[in-house]
């Protein structure tokens, strides 16, 4: 019997061409096609295997998806014999939806650069870290990370303890303070593509750090996290040093990047001139009108995070090109109305390629944003606990063992439900 939800020749063919006709699997890369028998054949050997199962019962379940949603190429993998058969197993439980979409990413983006005519590509991604004893985040004990991750949790939950510690493994000061009364322990997987697992034990008297085995007095080549914290005052982006300090990045480097995005179609930023001081001139298209402004002074509220927003994905996606690269977007739209929510991660969807995305949020706007290539963690209880989530329908759990994936399948506002107005006004 064929299963509805199989691939078409043309996905298939689709999928094996996008993956460059390699195994996806992260230190694999078999070459799956090549010479046949004789001079007028081709031998191939690799597999499409899907992310979300084809049918029911099957070991990543369906995500919800529609069986047009499951036989589609963005629901397939190129994987060699030997790892397309580990993964549609039973042993495929090993291999939840998140890991699968992180392969995929991440070697499609490897394969892109490539074609680029860039010879090495230290690009990765970050598998899992591993929790025990943070001062304030208790509950948290492993996440396996999707290429798009949604952290759901109240105020309180431990959000910002959490990017802190991914950010930590790279600035091991920033994870003093977790360590203050507990001994902590964080251990992460990430590829650059080789895998590398480090442990850090943070204690009151200081650290100490393994990275593969190894003691090392601080980790020489962690992943990159581009961090946005959730509270930008306005005062703080006024100018390329302010934004240079925030993300870590050179001035001049910030400066080109404003330069850059100026010319990408899809970026509200139009035309952008920066002064001796540093201060910025900017011309953007912001709600369907353009405005000249400079930014801290005339510039409506919001637009300087907007632009951080727009500096930090382009940062990342530059950055994603040499090593694995995490932006870290940390409750970063609670200022913004419900709908600015839900246009901005759903406008940022084609700039997200090639580089993993952790956003940690209360609101059930910045969820109705996502989709079903997004994974959903929630901190510290159930998502019906959370004040607005119980008006989202169609989320869909799925996985097992330590981590529940939740993945975001359609959003609707439950019947009788205004839709989004400003934030904290509807979502009550
Ligand atoms: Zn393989």
């Amino acid at each position: 019997m064929t299963r509805s939800a199989d691939f078409s020749p043309k996905t298939r063919r689709i999928i094996a061409q996008r993956a460059g006709y390699q195994c996806s699997e992260p230190t694999c890369r078999q070459p799956t096609i090549g010479p046949g028998a004789t001079s007028e054949q081709v031998a191939e050997t690799g597999m499409a295997s899907h992310i979300f199962s084809a049918a029911e019962g099957g070991p990543r379940t369906t995500g919800g998806l529609t069986v047009e949603q499951r036989s589609a190429a963005d629901n397939g993998i190129w994987l060699c014999y030997t790892h397309g058969k580990l993964v549609d197993t039973n042993a495929g439980n090993a291999y939840p939806v998140s890991l699968l979409q992180a392969w995929k990413r991440l070697h499609e983006a490897r394969i892109r650069t490539e074609l680029g005519g860039h010879r090495y590509s230290g690009a990765g991604f970050v598998e899992s870290i591993t929790i025990e004893n943070a001062f304030g985040l208790n509950e948290v004990r492993e996440l396996k990370f999707g290429a798009r991750h949604v952290v759901v949790g109240r105020n309180e939950s431990g959000k910002t303890i959490l990017t802190n510690l991914l950010s930590g493994i790279a600035r091991p000061e920033l994870l003093l303070s977790y360590g203050k009364f507990n001994d902590m322990k964080l251990r992460a997987r990430w590829f650059d593509p080789d895998p590398h697992n480090v442990e850090i034990l943070v204690r009151p008297e200081g650290i100490s750090q393994t990275l593969d085995g190894r003691a090392v007095p601080y980790i020489p080549r962690p992943f990159r996290t581009v961090a946005v914290p959730h509270f930008v005052g306005p005062e703080v982006v006024a100018n390329v040093q302010g934004i240079s300090r925030l993300l870590g990045l050179d001035a001049v480097a910030v400066r080109g990047l404003l330069e850059d995005l100026a010319n990408e179609p899809d970026c509200i930023i139009r035309d952008v001139s920066v002064n001796h001081d540093g201060l910025i001139e900017l011309s953007v298209d912001w709600f369907g009108a353009t405005r000249q402004c400079r930014l801290g002074e005339s510039a409506p509220s919001n637009l300087g995070a907007t632009v951080l927003l727009e500096l930090a994905v382009a940062y990342a996606r530059q950055q994603a090109t040499a090593e694995p690269t995490m932006l870290l977007l940390d409750d970063f739209l609670a200022g913004y109305h419900g709908q600015a929510q839900v246009d901005i991660i759903d406008r940022l969807r084609n700039r997200l390629d090639g580089i993993q995305v952790v956003v940690t949020t209360h609101s059930p706007f910045v969820v109705a944003g996502c989709g079903p290539d997004w994974i959903l963690t929630v901190l510290g209880g159930t998502l019906s606990q959370i004040q607005g989530f119980r008006l989202l329908t169609d989320l869909h759990e799925s996985g097992s063992g330590s981590q529940v994936e939740v993945t975001v399948v359609t959003v609707r506002w439950r019947r009788g439900t205004r839709r989004p107005g400003p934030a904290g006004t509807a979502c009550v």
